[in-house]
C-alpha cells in the first residue's frame, strides 16, 4: 500500500520492496465455529478456488486471496493512491503483519487452506468417525430412490 518516495526507515524500506501483498487478499470475519455444522460450513468455504480461513487472536477470517484492481504489476504502487478506500489509510507499516512481525510472512493461529486440512481437523475435534454422519444420510437416500 506504499506510495513512491518518503523512505524514513527500516519498515518502509520493506514496505517498499514488497510486491504489495496487503492488496492481494481481502479477508472477512466469520463467527467462531461452535458446532459440526459450522466447521463443516467452513470445509464448503474451502472448497472454492483461491479461499483459506485462518484464525488470528481468536477471531475466524474467511480470506479471498483476490488482488485489487488498483495495484499496478510495474511498480507494486496503489493506481489510485488519491482515492484509496478508508480500509486502504488505516492500514500502515505497523500494523502490517509482515513488517510488524519481523519475519517473511503472515503468523496465524490455525490456517485452512484445503478442506483435507479441515476434515482432519474435524476429525480430531468430533472423533474419527465425524464424516459417518454424512455417508449414512447418503444411504438414506440411496434406499429412498429404491422405492
Ligand atoms: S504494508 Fe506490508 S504487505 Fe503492504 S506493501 Fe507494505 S510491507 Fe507489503
Ligand atoms: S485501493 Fe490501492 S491501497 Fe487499496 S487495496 Fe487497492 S491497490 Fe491497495
Amino acid at each position: 500500500m506504499g506510495k513512491k518516495g518518503k523512505i524514513k526507515g527500516y519498515k518502509k524500506i520493506l514496505c517498499q520492496k514488497c510486491t504489495g501483498l496487503c492488496c492481494r487478499y481481502f479477508a472477512l470475519p466469520i463467527e467462531t465455529p461452535e458446532d459440526w455444522d459450522d466447521y463443516d460450513d467452513i470445509r464448503w468455504y474451502l472448497y472454492h478456488e483461491d479461499v483459506d480461513v485462518f484464525v488470528d487472536e481468536g477471531d475466524w477470517y474467511l480470506n479471498v486471496r483476490n488482488k485489487c484492481t488498483q495495484i499496478s504489476e510495474e511498480d507494486y504502487k496503489c493506481m489510485n493512491y488519491d482515492l484509496r478506500p478508508k480500509i486502504c489509510r488505516g492500514y500502515t507499516e505497523d500494523t502490517c503483519d509482515l513488517t510488524s512481525e519481523g519475519d517473511e510472512g503472515y503468523d496465524y493461529e490455525l490456517h485452512f487452506k484445503t478442506p483435507q486440512q479441515m476434515e482432519e481437523y474435524m476429525k480430531i475435534k468430533f472423533g474419527q468417525n465425524v464424516f459417518k454422519k454424512l455417508e449414512v444420510k447418503k444411504k438414506k437416500k440411496k434406499k429412498k430412490k429404491k422405492k
